[in-house]
């Protein structure tokens, strides 16, 4: 019997645990797998916050996608296209070269999705975001830069969602650790934090961005983002040493796939097998998953791309051995973010939890879930010492590490020295701003 081939799109989530899940059809040589990822690491999001804090070191929070799928061909480059007549898929290796064209009988978009920078004019220049390959990595060096040189310019952080939140806190922690004036602006477009969390959970992870000393200015938009300030929609504007893009995000789909249906955040919608069309499956951020009970969108998290990935992986080892695929039945967990160690907000099947409860929670899952037990072991040890060894350095960016993939139509960001050249050497001289309070007018910020 020749194997099925099942074409991995992505090297996140949905791919390693629809890897996972298909090893035992590998191994009867019902199928074979090969990944098609623009990064050639998994990259574990959980500990981002960790990371930009210096609570942990970043390699740790990433391992090579080759050593995690040894039963598949892993092409390291990023899919230029797809043609679901020929079922083929065509890919820009990283390493340069020709296009090489891979044939498939079932392809998974697990490609994730990406902040909509163009959505604001000036911010694919002059901003930072966080999924695209080697862009985190951008950003952190920005951070190291401005550590280094100093000033009293915010770091502006745009979205108050999940990542907003915990990462305004992380950016000010590692801040106030290197002794930097610089404050946090958090801008949120809404009238509350965490607009898909309980109201009680966003108000925890207010009381904790207060006591951070992030400055949260709500009902407000960016409008524009320029080489020398941030205009906002409600007339303000600040001066920002870095601007950083968390205001959601939309759909990673590789070109030839336009005419599936997806849904206004440009997600393929999938039915409650995960099947968005005949020999194409989608799960995680890039694909519209009905709730089981509710039928709502489930969240865009990774406990969602890992509990679908799973099952699309599981479903795809019943096809490929001549039966039905099954309904998605996972009906959720919860949530959870924290603010350092110790201090969290979190809900578990909607009871709210906060501090060590929330934080031990947390850990606990991420562990669980990290692709290798080593690197599992590492976190804890790692913040275990951290009392002890202090903050991890922030990592200078390395060159030629990852393939930029940015989607069709978006322009690709330029290198971090090259943005925004004004924001590192901006003079001090900004007034302090009052931790909690809004935005008081000054250099840095005025409306
Ligand atoms: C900073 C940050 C912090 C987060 N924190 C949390 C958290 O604390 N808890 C939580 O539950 N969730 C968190 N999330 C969300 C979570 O990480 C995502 O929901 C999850 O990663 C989605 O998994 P995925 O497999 O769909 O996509 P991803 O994990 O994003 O993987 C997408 C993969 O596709 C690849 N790719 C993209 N385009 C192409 C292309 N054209 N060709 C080939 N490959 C391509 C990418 O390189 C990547 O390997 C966070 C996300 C971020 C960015």
């Amino acid at each position: 019997m020749t194997p099925q081939h099942v074409v991995l799109v992505g090297g996140g989530y949905v791919s390693l645990f629809a890897y996972r899940a298909l090893r035992p059809a590998i191994r009867a040589g019902t199928a074979r797998v090969t990944v098609l990822s623009a990064d050639s690491h998994h990259n574990f999001h959980g500990f981002t916050g960790e990371v930009v804090a210096g609570l942990l070191p970043h390699p740790l929070t990433r391992a090579p996608l080759a050593r995690l799928m040894p039963l598949a061909h892993v092409v390291h480059g990023t899919v230029r296209r797809v043609d679901r007549t020929a079922r083929t898929a065509t890919v820009a290796p990283a390493s340069g070269g020709p296009d090489r064209v891979v044939g498939y009988d079932h392809l998974v978009v697990g490609a994730g999705g990406r902040e909509p920078l163009d959505a604001i004019p000036g911010l694919a220049e002059c901003g930072f975001s966080l999924r695209a390959p080697g862009e985190f990595e951008r950003f952190l060096g920005r951070l190291d830069l401005l550590v280094r040189v100093g000033g009293t310019d915010p770091v502006l952080i745009i979205g108050g969602g999940l990542a907003g939140v915990e990462l305004a806190a992380a950016v000010a922690d590692r801040l106030r650790a290197h002794g930097a004036q610089m404050p946090v602006v958090l801008v949120h477009s809404g009238d509350r934090l965490l607009p898909g969390s309980p109201p009680r959970m966003a108000a925890v992870a207010r009381r904790e961005l207060d006591r951070s000393g992030v400055l949260v200015r709500l009902n407000a938009r960016v409008q524009q983002v320029g080489e020398s300030e941030v205009r906002l929609s409600d007339g303000g504007a600040v001066v920002a040493a870095a601007v950083l893009a968390t205001h959601g995000q939309r759909a990673v789909i590789p070109p030839g796939l336009a005419d599936l249906v997806r849904d206004g955040r440009g997600r393929l919608v999938v039915d409650p097998t995960l099947r968005a069309a005949h020999h194409v499956w989608a799960a995680g951020d890039a694909a519209r998953v009905a709730h089981p009970v509710t039928g709502d969108p489930v969240p865009a998290n990774a406990l969602w791309a890992i509990k679908a990935g799973a099952h699309l992986g599981r479903n795809l080892r019943r096809v490929v051995g001549g039966r039905p695929p099954g309904r998605l039945r996972y009906r959720g967990l919860g949530q959870a973010m924290a603010f350092g160690t110790g201090r969290s907000a979190a809900e578990l099947y909607g009871v709210p939890l906060s501090g060590w409860a929330g934080w031990l929670l947390r850990l606990a899952f991420f562990l669980r879930f990290m692709p290798m037990r080593r690197q599992a072991l590492g976190v804890v040890a790692a913040l275990a010492t951290g009392p002890v060894r202090g903050r991890y350095p922030l990592p200078r960016p390395a060159r030629n590490a990852v393939t930029s993939a940015h989607p069709a139509g978006q322009a690709p960001s330029p290198p971090a020295e090259f943005r925004c050249p004004a924001a590192p050497t901006l003079s001090a001289g900004t007034p302090q701003p009052v931790a909690g309070r809004p935005v008081a007018p000054s250099r840095a910020v005025r409306s």
